[in-house]
Parts: structure tokens; C-alpha cells; sequence
């Protein structure tokens, strides 16, 4: 098992994906072997790379890409810029891919890249010259139908823009669908920017439907208020959602009577923090966790609820917007709890959708107006969900369970069509 060292991720991501897919296997028909191959990433390449910084010098770096496994598809998944960012939490993290892309029904298996760098401290010119020699270093290992990048923490459209530029020049023509997360510009999905948050309100609108809470009217709390806990937010409110505590890096704030969120949304633009919002009062950052509230949204970091603090959790849903924020162990305690968790791996699959969106539309060079992206994004999500449903129910297994047993059950029977090619 890998052990993640980061600050942010102190507890080892990769392992927690271990332990969830070998208690899946339990519960399943599935054998032994077969299960050791699918855990395993298929390929991880460690690139070093010379970059010519500003002052003229040269300054090496380590950049990561893991193929997870490609037996649904291409690999798909984002590259991250961090200093923490290691091998073992990049395996972690394409693993997480190959689960999700399989839940959602999208025809990819999972990958994940990263350089370790910090890129707040890197000129953009420095950051261009990072980007592209990652990029020729890995020429032969992307490409539109084996191996599609996306943007992931520290990376954004431009470095998408850089990858994809970059490729196209070593190919000699223009492949605009080796990665997604572009700009509009250059062949990008309009829908993609807000597609995780919609999603994250897809699946808690049809977990509510399915345990006969009425959204309309039900409180909210939301921890992150970044791309998709902002959007999370908007769209609960418009399903009549009352949303009650919004939280991010720098404090919390509250108001019982629900926060206009597109009026935060504004202030957001201009204060970059939601402390100092006037519709509502400053509170604790815990109690946006552990406060009273019908659904919670945790859409910020991984391993927030633990087996630590599992027990001041009084939500009686959780949509998991962020990837992991809930252990293990704090799941299992929640389940005899009696509180529905919406796992990750369905729950935040929006993004990855849209993402597939975008390289069809791109494979197509033909652009949906972005009613349709949503529409057909709305479609996956709600047949993603009652999948889900379904298994939980005949399994008798909470949903993360059963999202876990279906994504297994996918990978197997691709794999005993095609064989092992041993
Ligand atoms: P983001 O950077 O846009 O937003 C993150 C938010 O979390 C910010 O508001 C930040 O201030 C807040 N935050 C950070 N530390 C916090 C803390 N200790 N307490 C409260 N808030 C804190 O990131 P994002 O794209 O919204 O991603 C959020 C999570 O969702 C991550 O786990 C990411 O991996 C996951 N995710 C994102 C996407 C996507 O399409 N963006 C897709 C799938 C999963």
C-alpha cells in the first residue's frame, strides 16, 4: 500500500482506495487475481525535466503521469501543480479516475499527472517552458485515444491550451481532443466551468427524492466555496434549498434563514472570501461540518471527516462534491449512523462527464449549445444515481459500496470480453 507524505493529504489517499475496493471484492463474485490486476496502475512514467527559468538558468523538476488502467478507454484524468504532489498520490488519484469514469458509464479508464512545483512562484513564461517540455517528454504517452489530460489543482485552461499546442506541433496537425478543461476558444465544451457543482445537485436532488426528504425547503451547508461547492450552492438554492452555512480557506459564515448566493457569489468576486458577506453572520469553520443541517456538501479537501470527529456530524445527507473528504473508517460509523453519503466517485462525476463531452464534441468538430450539454449531463448523472440506488438496495450496502461494486463489475466484464492478454 502506498502512504501519500503531504501536508494537505495526510492520511494515505491511495490506501483508502484500497481498503474500499477490497471490501467491494467481499461482497462480490470476483476473482482474487483478476481483482490484483485491476487495483494495480498500468503504467507510471517519472519524467525529469530541464527548464529555463527568467534569470537564465536551468532548474530541473519531476512530473508524473500514471495510466490507472485503460481496459474501458483511454486513460482520463487530470495534472496537478504542487510542491506535495509524490508518485504514490498520483497512483492514488488515477485510481480514483478508472472508478469514477465507470460508474459514470463513460467509455475512459482513470489516469492522473502532476509536476512537483509550486506555480504561484513561477513567472507564466516559466510556467509555459514546464508545461511544454512535460508534454514532449510524454509525447508518446497521451494522445486522443490513449491517454487524455485535464486540469487539476495548480493547473487551468492555459496549461490545457500549452498541452494541447505542444502535441499538435510534435504530431503535425491540430489534435484538440488529447486533452479537455480548453478554452471555448480552441475547442472546449460550453457547460464544462460549472458541470462538478451541477452534477453534485443532480445526485442530492435524486437522493432526496429517494429517501422522501423535500430539497425544497431543506437546509444546506457547504464547506469550499471554489468551482464546485459555489455552484453546488447556487443550484440547491434554485431547487428551493435553504442554504444556511458556506465556508472556505480563510473563515465561515452563517445565516438560519438561507444566504443569497448569487449576491455572495458577487462579493466573492471582489473580496475573494465570504467573511465580510453582509447577508450573513461570521461563525466557526467547524460548525459548517458538524452544524444541523438536513444535506452537507463537504467540496473542499480530502479526509475532513474522520474518525475523529465522525461522531459531531448531524447531517442526514452528505454529497461528497470534494474527492475523499470523508475516511474510511468516519464512512463505516456514518453508515450505522443511518446518514446517506453520495460517494465521490458518483456524486462529483459531473466534471469528468462534461469532460467526455467535450473530447466527443471535439472527436465530431461539432459544438453543442450548452442546454444540451446539461441536458445530456443531467441524463448520465440521474442513470449513474439509480444504478447506484439499485445496487445499495439488493445488496443491502451503503451507496459507496455499491458505487465501488458496479465500477468493479464494469472493468471485470470488459476484461473477460476482451481477455487477458497474458
Ligand atoms: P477550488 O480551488 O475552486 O475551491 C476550493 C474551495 O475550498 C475554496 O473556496 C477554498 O477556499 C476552500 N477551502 C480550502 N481549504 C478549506 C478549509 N480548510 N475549509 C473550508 N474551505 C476550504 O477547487 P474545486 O475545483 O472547487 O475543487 C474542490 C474539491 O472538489 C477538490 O477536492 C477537488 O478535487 C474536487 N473535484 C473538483 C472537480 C472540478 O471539476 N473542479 C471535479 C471533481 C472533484
Amino acid at each position: 500500500m502506498a502512504h501519500v507524505k503531504s501536508k494537505t493529504i495526510p492520511i494515505s489517499v491511495f490506501g483508502n482506495v484500497l481498503k474500499l475496493l477490497d471490501s467491494a471484492a467481499s461482497k462480490m463474485k470476483v476473482d482474487p487475481a483478476l481483482m490484483e490486476y485491476i487495483k494495480q496502475p498500468r503504467r507510471s512514467t517519472i519524467v525529469k525535466l530541464p527548464v529555463l527559468m527568467d534569470n537564465g538558468d536551468f532548474k530541473m523538476f519531476t512530473g508524473y503521469r500514471v495510466q490507472h488502467s485503460i481496459v474501458r478507454g483511454p486513460a482520463k484524468g487530470g495534472i496537478r501543480f504542487h510542491p506535495n504532489v509524490s508518485l504514490d498520490e498520483v497512483q492514488a488519484l488515477a485510481s480514483w479516475m478508472t472508478w469514477k469514469c465507470s460508474v459514470a458509464k463513460i467509455p475512459f479508464g482513470g489516469g492522473k499527472g502532476g509536476i512537483i512545483c509550486d506555480p504561484r512562484k513561477l513567472s507564466k513564461k516559466e510556467l509555459e517552458r514546464l508545461t511544454r517540455r512535460y508534454t514532449a517528454d510524454l509525447i508518446d504517452v497521451f494522445g486522443p485515444a490513449v491517454d487524455i489530460p485535464a486540469p487539476d489543482v495548480g493547473t487551468n485552461a492555459q496549461t490545457m491550451a500549452w498541452i494541447m499546442d505542444t502535441y499538435s506541433m510534435h504530431k503535425g496537425h491540430t489534435a484538440s481532443s488529447v486533452v479537455t478543461g480548453k478554452p471555448l476558444e480552441i475547442g472546449g465544451s460550453l457547460g464544462r466551468v460549472e458541470a462538478t457543482g451541477r452534477g453534485v445537485m443532480f445526485t442530492i436532488r435524486e437522493c432526496c427524492q429517494n429517501i422522501g426528504m423535500d430539497l425544497n425547503g431543506a437546509s444546506v451547508a457547504v464547506q469550499g466555496f471554489g468551482n464546485v461547492g459555489s455552484v453546488a450552492a447556487m443550484l440547491l438554492a434554485e431547487e428551493g434549498a435553504v442554504i444556511t452555512y458556506v465556508s472556505d480557506q480563510y473563515g465561515a459564515i452563517h445565516n438560519p434563514d438561507g444566504i443569497d448566493i448569487p449576491k455572495l457569489m458577487k462579493h466573492i468576486e471582489k473580496r475573494k472570501k465570504v467573511v465580510g458577506f453582509r447577508g450573513a453572520k461570521k461563525c466557526k469553520q467547524e460548525e459548517v461540518l458538524f452544524s444541523k443541517v438536513d444535506i452537507l456538501v463537504p467540496a473542499a479537501l480530502e479526509n475532513q471527516i474522520t474518525k475523529a470527529n465522525v461522531r459531531k456530524v448531524r447531517a442526514k445527507v452528505i454529497g461528497e462534491g470534494a474527492n475523499g473528504p470523508i475516511t474510511p473508517e468516519a464512512d463505516a460509523i456514518l453508515h450505522k449512523k443511518g446518514v446517506t453519503v453520495i460517494p465521490d466517485i458518483l456524486c462529483n462525476a459531473g466534471g469528468v462527464i462534461v469532460s467526455y463531452f467535450e473530447w466527443v464534441q471535439d472527436n465530431m468538430g461539432y459544438f453543442w449549445e450548452e442546454a444540451e450539454v446539461n441536458r445530456r449531463l443531467e441524463i448520465k448523472m440521474v442513470e449513474a444515481y439509480k444504478d447506484v440506488q439499485e445496487m445499495s438496495h439488493s445488496e443491502d450496502v451503503s451507496l459507496r459500496l455499491a458505487a465501488y461494486m458496479i465500477a468493479i463489475k464494469r472493468v471485470v466484464a470488459i476484461l473477460e470480453l476482451r481477455g487477458i492478454y497474458a
